[in-house]
């Protein structure tokens, strides 16, 4: 994947000046643009960089001039934009979006596992030595405190979101777990994620 980044700048603020007179015209009428720099990238500005720079131009005739004093003093004045941040921000708010998602994620698998339906598939992992594995397993029946599961036939060795379409529940093969237990099995990370069809 490549990344276009580099400089630009924007405009961050514009002034009428009546207090200095046109060299070629004589109208007091200027105009002043501030700008600042920004680093980007895809052309969405991230944070300011280098100073403020600023163009001075007769409304009247439209010279561009330069008055190093004046224009000073109106870039001193004009604050940041906070535009200038705009991809600090974005990245900000997507941090904050995703920890908000996994939190809810965390709260629902606590909610599934902890009032089991049939048909509710875990993700469970295992440690086996130092490789983790995976595999899933289907609450089919439930009786009292006691959860009926099915696994899959297949067993991963990185993490899948589901089982994949040659793999399916192995009918012979029930294993039966206690609702504490589940909850424990829960706590201990050995189930890594609910799905409730
Ligand atoms: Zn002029």
């Amino acid at each position: 994947m490549f990344i276009i980044y580099g400089q630009k700048k924007m405009r961050i603020n514009r002034y009428s000046d009546h207090q200095q007179a046109c060299s070629e015209c004589r109208a007091f009428d200027m105009e002043i643009k501030v700008y600042h720099g920004y680093f980007h990238v895809f052309f969405i500005p991230f944070w300011p960089i280098n100073d403020r720079t600023s163009t001075l131009q007769c409304k009247g005739c439209g010279r561009r001039t330069r008055i190093d004093s004046l224009q000073y003093q109106y870039e001193k004045k004009t604050k940041k934009s906070p535009f200038l941040y705009t991809g600090l921000i974005l990245v900000a708010c997507l941090i904050v979006w995703i920890s908000i998602a996994n939190h809810n994620t965390q709260l629902e698998k606590k909610a599934y596992v902890t009032a089991p339906q049939e048909g509710d598939i875990y993700t469970m992992q295992q440690r086996d030595g130092h490789k983790t594995e995976y595999y899933f397993l289907k609450v089919v029946m439930i009786k009292n405190d006691s959860i009926y599961t099915q696994h899959s036939n297949l067993l991963y060795t990185k993490y899948v979101s589901e089982p994949n379409d040659e793999d399916y529940f192995v009918e012979g093969d029930v294993r039966v777990i206690g609702k504490r237990q589940l909850l424990e099995l829960l706590q201990e990370g050995e189930i890594n994620g609910v799905k409730r069809p």
